[in-house]
This record gives C-alpha cells, structure tokens and sequence, in this order.
C-alpha cells in the first residue's frame, strides 16, 4: 500500500503539547486607570470595555498573562502585601467576567528605592524581558506566537527583548510618549481596539 502518514511518535514519546500563545498585558493604563502608584483597591477602576475584550481574547485561546512594573514596592510607598490583596480583587474581577488571567507577574524592584532588598538592578523591571521569559518558562507559552500590550516604551522595548511577535500601544486618553508609537507595531485608543484587531488576524 502506498501514501504517506505522519511519523509515528518515538516509543515511550508522547506528542508534545502545542505551546500556548499568550497576550501579555501592562497593567496600569491598559488594564485599569493609572492614577500613579496604584495600592488600594478602592482606586482601582477598570478602563472602559476591557473586561469584555479580555473575555473574547480568553475564549479565542490566548492566555492573559499580566506584567506590571511595580516600584512603589521599592520606594516604599505600599508593601508587597498590600500589592498582592489588590492583585487578589483584580485576579477575582477577571475571573468573574469571564477573563481569568494565567498568571500576574509584578516587578517589585527599583535602583533608587527605599527598601534596601529591593533596590537594585533586576531583569525584570520592564524594559528589561524578565517576566516575559520567566511566564513562559513557567507556562510553557511560545513567546513568538504571543504579543504585548502597553503604554509605554519601556513595554515595547520589553516585548521586542523577549521575542514577542506584536508590540502595541494604547492611549486610553493619554498622550505617548516621544518615540513610544513610532516602536510599537501599531497604536489603538484603547484595548478593546487592539483586541478587535488582533481577533481579526487569521490564527495560525
Ligand atoms: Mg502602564
Ligand atoms: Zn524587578
């Protein structure tokens, strides 16, 4: 008999799981309203139709992995614990809308902060890639099937030194800053823009 048929696995070799694509979110101006070292619950409001398009990325297979900058850790102007119980509130409020996020990563660190242990040079505090790697180390997420999106450069520039596929912007009302929209891909008003047009893509 003739034809072709795909190679058998190796014995004892299960076939390995399609790497998971991920959509890496800025907190603080993509998620919610950046107010300026955000720490209570109570300041934290969601920007409009995020949370609908955060559903539609998450029922359409993309992993919502989380990567905020936090150095009011390190400048001592809340506390690690004060940090998680917030993140705790928005991981629950993802969850409830039909958003849960795989994974929130946050850099706690600053060179010039306040609290000694924290105040140094990391690889994690954006632009630098460390939370991207470390997720999908961890999550076993391709990082050239994935894309980031922020308001800033350094999120860009994060993207980029990770080898994530799309780097965009959005503005939700604020102006970039200089050089930020001419190194992202594309820059939108607001997130659910940037879903609408990821979403359209066709899927690998
Ligand atoms: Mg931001
Ligand atoms: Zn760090």
């Amino acid at each position: 008999m003739g034809g072709l048929s795909a190679p058998a696995p190796a014995p004892g070799e299960a076939p390995a799981a399609a790497p998971r694509r991920a959509a890496f979110l800025d907190r603080d101006g993509v998620i919610n309203r950046d107010t300026g070292y955000l720490q209570r619950w109570e300041d934290f409001e969601f920007l409009p139709g995020v949370l609908p398009a955060l559903q539609r990325l998450h029922a359409a297979g993309w992993a919502l992995v989380v990567v905020t900058n936090q150095s009011g850790i390190a400048r001592g102007y809340y506390t690690e614990a004060d940090y998680q119980a917030l993140t705790a509130r928005m991981r629950q409020a993802m969850a409830d809308a039909g958003a849960p996020p795989l994974a929130v990563y946050h850099c706690p660190h600053h060179p010039g902060g306040q609290v000694a242990a924290l105040a140094v040079a990391c690889d994690c505090r954006k632009p630098r890639p460390g939370m991207l790697q470390r997720a999908a180390a961890e999550h076993g997420l391709s990082l050239a099937d994935s894309f980031m999106v922020g308001d800033k450069l350094a999120d860009v520039q994060a993207a980029r030194a990770a080898g994530v596929a799309g780097a965009y912007l959005v503005r939700c009302g604020q102006a970039l800053e200089a050089g930020a929209a001419a190194a992202a891909d594309a820059v939108f008003d607001d997130l659910a823009a940037c879903v609408d047009q990821v979403l359209v893509r066709p899927s690998r």
